[in-house]
Order: C-alpha cells, then structure tokens, then sequence
C-alpha cells in the first residue's frame, strides 16, 4: 500500500479538536491529524497539520509522524558533546578529549565495554545540573524527532554506588529537566526506575542492597513520574526469580512491573519474568521466538514486548536484521514496539529503528501506524490521558 500523501502547513489554533473536524472531511486522510505542536513567540502555539495532497514520502512520514517510546535508557543516551562538557566540568579522564574520538570510543564492541562506557558516563554525572541537562538534552532530542512521550529507564544504584550521589541529586535533576522539557517543547517524560541485577560489579555490597534501594527510590518518585519498576543490566546468569520480593513490594505500592528478559537469557528468562515478577510489558523478549507456547502465551494475555532492532544486532542476540524474529513475532499475534535502548552507543534513533518496518521487516503504512499506535496504548500513562494521546495523534 502507498503512504498517504500529504504536505505540511502551519495553522495557528488553539483548538486542536476543530482541526480533526476538519481533516475529517477528508476521506483519504489515515494518519495522525496534528504531527507536531511546537512553540512559536509570535503566534503562540503552533499546530502542524498534514492538509494538501502533494506527496511526501514514507521516510519523511516516519520523522514527522508524532512517536512514543518506551525502552530508552536516560545514561545511554548523552551526546559524545555532552558528555565531553561534564568530563571537563568535573575533571573526569576519558578515553578521548573529542568527540569523534568519543564517538568512536562510544561504539559497542562486547559487553565489557559495554559496561566500562556506562561507568564512565555515570562517572561524569555528580550535580543536580548535570542531571537536569541530560535530561533537558534527552527532551530537545525528542522534539526533534517529535517523540511526543517517552517512559525512560534510570539507573539509581550505579549513581548511589559508583559515584556516591544522592537521591535528592539525582531525583532533583531528573524532576527539573523533565519540566523544562515539558514547558519548553510540550513533550513529556515519565521514568522506570531499574534494578541492575549486577550491582556488585558497580561497588554494590549485594544485589539485595541494590535491589531494596532502587524499590526504594521508586516508591519515593512516585509522585513525580516514576511509573515502573525495571530489571537491567546482565541478565545471562541472573534469573528474575531472586528479585521477586522487591517487584512484590513495588506493584503493591501501585508501580507497573517492566523488566528486561529474553535480549541475553531464553525463553526462560521471560516465563520467570511473568511468573515471577508479574512483568506487564518485557524489555527486548524478542527470545520469546525460540518457544511457540511462549509466544502463544504473550499473544494471548496481550504482554507486550519492546523491541530494539538495531541493539540486538549490536549486541549479537542476532547476526543480521535479515534473522530479526520482530515480523514473526508480530505475524503470530504478539503486540511489539519499537523502541531505541542506546541510541548513541548503537549509533541510532527511534525514528531509524521505525524506518527499518518498511525497510527491512516488510511493513506496509498501516503496519507501521499500528506499531507506532502499540507504543501509545501499552504506555503506562493513565487510561485517560493515553486515550487523549491516541485522540490526538490519530484523530
Ligand atoms: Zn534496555
């Protein structure tokens, strides 16, 4: 199927719902009736709006089209600039002073150096104003790629442990550039908080440690934006079921249960992961793949999975994107998303990661409406405000 084709114009109105009256009149019209909104000192707010038909491509579609994700970590996503101003600001010794040499150091080689770029990241990050510039930096991206909500994860033990900072820093910074971001460029951030099943490896005395403080720091930010609890970091060799008190806890205090499962560990991993830890919606579980009654089970009971196409190929779960199991998993029933997890360690964006539906996995434009609509209604936003959100993106 063709992508419908439309071109852009700018309407200053305050009424969004006048505008869908009248894209409504158009019968061709399929995708999302107001692509941005941005902020003009002239006019006021400014609704873009697709309105003639003159063409526009698929792939300018993708970058205009308004995305939600949900599988994005705040660490793994500072620019090499950024991070080269926090190393100087502080003093930090990196293994390169630019930021071609940082983006080269930045990308992923194995799993240890993996680790050893988010330390030094977390090394860089100490004051109340750097959290809230990652942030604000992480907001103006988003707006740039019109990515209208995003449920980010952070990482609290690797900065308690490995830095020494404390919650009120970093939960300072967070809640101040995430309203930044809102009042400057209308997006929104909501956070998953996320166990790191290695702590020790971070200078955690044990993962209980790790576990007990990051439950802890998730209730306490309930009130400003934390909306789930995440399990991260080496899952080969760390099964869910040991953190299952601590997912207990979190969901009785009214947080979603999001961990990873099924990137670096088998089917296993994820049916732990269900049991376990009541996982409404799982980290990567494209490994779901190698166990039909697995994916039977996801289809049926509508768990939702957050796939990163290009991170799994990064990190070698698959040897090409030819071997990506993400239409199989969809042609059996399975909800997927699609999401970014590092973006400038994998050397890419959310709206690359849409760009590879048609591209790579066969997708036609009502395909790709659909994933990008999945990431709206498995979003852990109250039932009304994502209805809201569905309204005015898709009209
Ligand atoms: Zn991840």
């Amino acid at each position: 199927m063709k992508p419908v084709v439309y071109t852009l114009s700018y309407l200053n109105n305050d009424k969004p719902a006048a505008l869908h009256t009248c894209l409504q009149n158009s019968s061709e019209f399929r995708g999302p009736s107001v692509i941005a909104r941005t902020r003009n000192f002239l006019l006021g707010t400014v609704y873009i709006v697709p309105t003639c038909p003159f063409p526009m491509s698929l792939s300018d579609y993708i970058r205009t089209v308004p995305k939600v994700e949900l599988h994005v970590h705040l660490e793994g996503s500072i620019q090499p600039e950024t991070l080269l101003a926090l190393a100087k600001r502080h003093r930090v010794d990196l293994p390169a002073e630019t930021v071609e040499g940082l983006r080269a150091w930045y990308q992923f080689q194995d799993f240890h150096h993996f680790i050893e770029v988010y330390v030094k990241i977390t090394e860089c990050l100490k004051t109340v104003e750097d959290f809230e510039l990652i942030v604000h930096e992480f907001g103006a991206e988003m707006a740039r790629q019109n990515i209208r909500y995003a449920e980010v994860t952070f990482s609290p033990s690797s900065h308690r442990w490995i830095n020494g900072i404390h919650q009120d820093t970093y939960f300072t910074g967070l809640t101040r550039g995430r309203k930044r971001v809102k009042d400057e460029y209308g997006v929104e951030i909501n956070w998953v908080f996320d166990i790191v099943r290695n702590a020790e490896h971070a200078g955690c005395e044990s993962y209980q440690v790790a576990a007990d403080y990051t439950t802890g720091v998730a209730i306490d930010g309930m009130q400003d934006g934390v909306v789930a609890l995440g399990l991260g970091g080496l899952e080969a060799g760390y099964p869910p079921a040991p953190f299952a008190p601590w997912f207990d806890r979190a969901r009785k205090a009214g947080l979603h249960s999001a961990p990873h499962a099924g990137e670096l560990a088998g089917p296993e991993s994820i049916w732990s992961a269900i049991r376990d830890l009541g996982a409404e919606r799982l980290g990567h579980g494209v490994r779901a793949i190698e166990d039909p009654d697995l994916v039977a089970y996801l289809a049926e009971h509508r768990i939702p999975i957050e796939i990163n196409p290009t991170s799994n190929i990064r990190l070698g779960v698959y040897p090409s994107m030819e071997t990506h199991p993400l239409r199989r998993l969809y042609d059996a029933g399975v909800i997927v998303t699609v999401n970014s997890d590092d973006p400038p360690l994998f050397n890419t964006t959310l709206t690359e990661e849409i760009a590879l539906l048609p591209d790579v996995f066969d997708c036609d434009l009502d395909l790709i409406n659909e994933i990008l609509l999945n990431a709206v209604r498995t979003s852990f936003l109250p039932g009304d405000r994502r209805k809201q959100m569905e309204v005015e993106f898709w009209g």
